[in-house]
């Protein structure tokens, strides 16, 4: 049986723990951090799937979009099911507005209505320095409701107790095993986390099962 331990409670964390889970029911999935729920920045976040290729310095534009399409699949299979409101994942829609011509997004191609805002509609909002904008119809993570939710789906096995016995123990571990020691990192969202977190933790997980099956420690 594998240990395998999650650093952090945000959505990343949690989101990345229950993935793990998912695919290697056998393992013992522990996420470990000093703050959950409400103590985190997640919880704050608005949640709405806008996500653009201009706020993550160093993610190149491939990966975003597949983050962001992964995303997009997990949460409108929800938003569409019966737990749509247990989780806080609803569609809604709005304009989006600029004051310079933007370029077209990533997430056009697959929020359920997108286009350019005619000149009437700009012309109702009475905002004279925004001359573009777009309609869109997408979906919103409503944090407070979807946290709670996933953590639950993480079976309970989670720590907001850091011991020093457990930090100790976990340091002498990971000496013992360098330079075999691998650690995989997901962090550093910026100001698309929410929506990211779960195509980036599918990405964390390939990467845990490569080095598993690489025969490495974790
Ligand atoms: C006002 C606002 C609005 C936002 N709106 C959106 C939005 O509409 N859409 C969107 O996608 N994103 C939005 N974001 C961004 C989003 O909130 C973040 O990208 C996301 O919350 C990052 O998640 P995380 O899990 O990486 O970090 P966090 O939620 O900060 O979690 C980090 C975790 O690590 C733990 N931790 C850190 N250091 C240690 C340590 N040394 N020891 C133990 N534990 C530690 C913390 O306790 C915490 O549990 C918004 C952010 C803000 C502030």
């Amino acid at each position: 049986m594998y240990n395998i331990a999650v650093l952090g409670a945000g959505i990343v964390g949690v989101s990345t723990a229950v993935n793990i889970q998912k695919k290697l029911p056998g393992a013992k999935v522990r996420v470990i951090s000093d703050r959950f729920d409400q103590d985190t920045t997640s919880w704050g976040a608005g949640g709405i799937f806008l996500p653009t290729t201009t706020r993550i310095q160093g993610l190149d534009e491939a990966r975003l979009k597949k983050y962001a399409k992964d995303a997009w699949d997990q949460y409108s299979s929800i938003a569409t099911s019966e737990l749509a409101c247990e989780t806080g994942i609803q569609v809604v829609s709005g304009y989006v507005l600029f004051k310079q011509e933007p370029q077209i997004p990533l997430y056009a191609d697959y929020v359920y209505s997108f286009r350019k805002m005619t000149k009437d509609e700009l012309e109702r909002q009475k905002l004279s320095d925004y001359n573009y904008g777009f309609y869109v119809q997408t979906l919103v993570v409503t944090v407070k409701k979807y946290y709670p939710w996933l953590l639950k789906r993480q079976k309970d096995n989670y720590n907001l107790n850091n011991s020093n016995a457990d930090t100790n123990s976990i340091l002498q571990r990971c000496e013992r095993l360098v330079p075999a020691v691998k650690v995989v990192h997901n962090y550093g969202h910026g100001s698309n986390g929410i929506i990211l977190s779960w195509g980036s933790s599918l990405e964390a997980l390939q990467l845990i099962i490569s080095s598993l099956s690489s025969k490495s420690k974790l």
